[in-house]
């Protein structure tokens, strides 16, 4: 079986990555792989995960199973967090526990393949790009409808929803970033998730939002507004969130698939469909990631301080971003002052691959080959350097 297998691609952020470590020059800058980092260029563990770690350690008593839809608690506090308080959500949507929002996706690609055969995904251009890849491999089909302009630096909405018009069906799926769209940091308004919700009204088809990011951009409560109106519009949805960016859980593979149905009934029902779907799959997910979300999440003083951490990670990104826009002025190459006014950690730089590649050999700064840039690798310390480096290739 494996006799006569090329060499398979290196992926290529994994790849940026081992160039990027054995970069000699003290000025390099890593905006590679997507995690969050702080004003030192490192990727912590927070305060609150390692109180709430201690506390499993003193009172944990068995490492027994659990099930496929993992810790209760975490479910709970999960969809508290997705939903408004008073969303009449909250009884008609149902949480389990996944591995990691990636594990959310697939399950709920796999839910989707198992209900609905010949469903089409229709997912933004541009997407995070492990979204074609767990829907394709769970067999279901991809369609691609315009999102963003790389060049002007913002949403196209109109082209998206004349697209979405004409093509979306009561069979189909629309897949949404609820917040902090990854790789452009462009996200629709109130008003425009508003005209999103009319338009599956209209159409039938399902929302299917992907919350890797929730309070990165604006706060918790701005942050899920588009899912919410959603919620208050459509019958069904699905929701993927993730604990790793929020909770800095990343390797702990700590996420969730919230359904949404018609009503409690419907919802039960749907649950106990999606549950085999896990047992053939991985079973159960892991605990550690969401034993401790969940303690965090049920003591108050302790989601106080979650809340704190959690604003520093945002408002740092905000400042770093800023503080780039404003170092740019003046300095010619491309406008760049879009990346004020979008949220997250990505943008989308809109430079060519040769662009890309002088970036990395004459600044020794590192994007993908897209051009997308985790800003969350910028610092005070560093921004000068970056500034100086995109006004110059782009010049
Ligand atoms: N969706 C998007 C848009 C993401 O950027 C990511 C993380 N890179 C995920 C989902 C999945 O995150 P994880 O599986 O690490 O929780």
């Amino acid at each position: 079986m494996f006799a006569d297998l090329s060499d398979a691609p290196l992926d290529p952020i994994l790849g940026m990555a081992q160039v990027f470590a054995g970069d000699p020059s003290p000025q390099k800058i890593d905006l590679g792989i997507g995690v969050y980092k702080d004003e030192n260029g490192n990727v912590i563990v927070l305060d609150t995960v390692k109180q709430a770690e201690e506390y499993l350690r003193n009172t944990q008593t068995t490492k027994s199973y659990l099930s496929s839809a993992g810790n209760p608690q975490y479910n709970d506090a999960v969809r508290g967090l997705i939903f408004a308080p008073g969303s009449d959500a909250h009884g008609r949507a149902r949480t389990i526990q996944t591995p990691g929002g990636t594990g959310a996706l697939r399950v709920g690609a796999d839910f989707i393949a198992k209900l609905r055969p010949g469903a089409r995904v229709f997912m933004p251009d541009p997407t995070w790009p492990n979204h074609p890849a767990l829907f394709r491999a769970a067999g279901v089909e991809t369609v691609v409808y315009p999102y963003y302009d790389v060049a002007a630096g913002r949403i196209r909405f109109d082209a998206m929803m004349d697209a979405l018009g004409e093509q979306l069906t009561a069979n189909d799926v629309l897949l949404l970033h609820g917040c902090c769209h990854n790789p452009s940091g462009a996200d629709p308004d109130q008003a425009q998730w508003a005209a999103i919700a009319e338009l599956l009204e209209r159409t039938g088809a399902m929302p299917f939002v992907d919350l890797a990011y929730l309070g990165f951009g604006h706060g918790l409560e701005p942050d899920r507004a588009g899912i919410n109106i959603l919620a208050a519009r459509v019958p069904e949805m699905i929701v993927a969130s993730s604990c790793s960016k929020n909770f800095a859980l990343y390797r702990e593979r700590t996420g969730a698939l919230t359904l949404v149905a018609g009503g409690e009934r419907q919802v039960e029902a749907a649950k106990g469909h999606l549950l085999p779907v896990v047992r053939a799959n991985y079973s159960m997910p892991p605990d550690h990631g969401a034993a401790v979300v969940a303690h965090i999440l049920g003591t108050p003083a302790l989601r106080a301080e979650w809340e704190v951490e959690l604003n520093g990670m945002r408002e740092r990104i905000r400042r770093v971003r800023l503080e780039l826009v404003n170092q740019l002025a003046g300095k010619g190459g491309r406008d760049f002052s879009y990346l004020a006014d979008q949220t997250g950690m990505f943008a989308l730089l809109g430079i060519s691959p040769a662009q890309v590649q002088s970036l990395r050999s004459d600044w020794h700064i590192y994007a993908t080959d897209s051009g997308r840039a985790n800003l969350a690798g910028l610092t005070m310390a560093n921004v000068a350097h970056a500034a100086e480096a995109f006004a110059s290739v782009t010049r």
